[in-house]
């Protein structure tokens, strides 16, 4: 598909660039934008990628976006970031959809619309499952009360830094998917955090990933049918990324597990919640290694201490004006 960008008759300027969601109307022709011009604009230049024309870099002094053709999968400060269609490439040109210019590469500069502040800020924690709902379950663990032991551990370091933190259950009790996002829509809190643990049928595969409600019109990132419908959860586009890829980064980081990407997904706890909202799946418990880790208490406090801390890393920059330009 071919890309138009205005033609590059547009100047760009600081102030067009920070108007953000603004002028993205005026220049999704063909529903496609240009990386080129957009990340020039921010002052993210294209660096060749030696003898892999399938690559391109676009960075400047504090960011970095890889991309590939054709792939949906783009590392985002090194984060790895789902998108919700394929970047795909045109001669020079490198284009993404245009939500996913939004909600996917653009996130850090967009200037958008943040919740008045309170004295301190709010943070619902949801350990998932919980009663008669366990949950995966493998010899060793059950995921229920993996989830409310790391919730609470959550809790405790943001409460040390003055957060105010809710949780939608704190003990071992059922609650339905509605109860949650209920508590959501009831609590307003600044995030709202659900809190999982992995299982599949293959035992080689490790690691964490973050998800975000997906985009109306578009498939999630493990397939499933493209809803047309926006939800709750589609209220907060800018401010679900940044709390992702926060929590993923800090994840990563803090516990050295593999980065599998911030996904997208219509879980029911992240599709009715109308604050910014992401669910972490914090390893495998049916991989052996990953497994063992996670009986660990020690491991554990790191899983926490990379949620807290990116939860804490987005309550504050996610108030901030967006980073500066070149
Ligand atoms: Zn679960």
């Amino acid at each position: 598909m071919r890309v138009r960008e205005n033609g590059g008759v547009r100047r760009w300027t600081r102030g067009a660039v920070l108007a953000g969601l603004a002028f993205a109307a005026t220049v999704a022709v063909g529903d496609r934008v240009s990386l080129g011009s957009r990340l020039g604009a921010l002052g993210l230049h294209e660096l060749d990628v030696p003898g892999d024309p399938s690559r391109a870099v676009f960075s400047n002094r504090w960011h970095q976006v890889e991309v590939e053709a054709n792939s949906r999968r783009i590392l985002h400060d090194g984060v790895a970031v789902y998108l919700n269609g394929p970047v795909l490439r045109d001669g020079d040109t490198w284009s993404v959809l245009g939500v996913d210019w939004t909600e996917g590469v653009g996130f850090p500069w967009i200037a958008t619309p943040v919740p008045v502040r309170r004295k301190r800020d709010l943070v619902l924690l949801d350990p998932g499952h919980g009663g008669g709902d366990k949950g995966a379950i493998s010899q060793r663990i059950e995921e229920d009360r993996v989830t409310l032991d790391v919730a609470k551990r959550i809790g405790k370091i943001l409460a040390a830094q003055g957060v105010t933190v809710k949780y939608t259950r704190d003990r071992d009790r059922e609650l339905t998917l509605t109860d949650r996002s209920a508590m959501a829509r009831k609590l307003a809190p600044d995030a709202f955090v659900s809190i999982h643990v992995n299982a599949t049928g293959d035992r080689g595969v490790e690691g964490v990933e973050v998800f975000v409600m997906t985009s109306p019109g578009y498939a999630s990132t493990v397939g499933g049918k493209a809803d047309a419908a926006g939800y709750d959860g589609n209220r907060n586009r800018v401010l679900n990324i940044r709390l992702a890829h926060s929590v993923l980064d800090n994840l990563v980081q803090y516990t050295g597990a593999e980065d599998r990407g911030v996904k997208r997904a219509r879980f029911a706890v992240l599709k009715g919640s109308p604050v910014p909202a992401v669910l972490v799946e914090m390893g495998f418990m049916t991989n052996p290694e990953e497994e063992s880790r996670l009986i660990s208490r020690n491991y554990r406090d790191q899983v926490a201490m990379g949620v807290a801390r990116g939860i804490l890393s987005y309550l504050t920059t996610a108030r901030k004006p967006p980073d500066p330009v070149n």
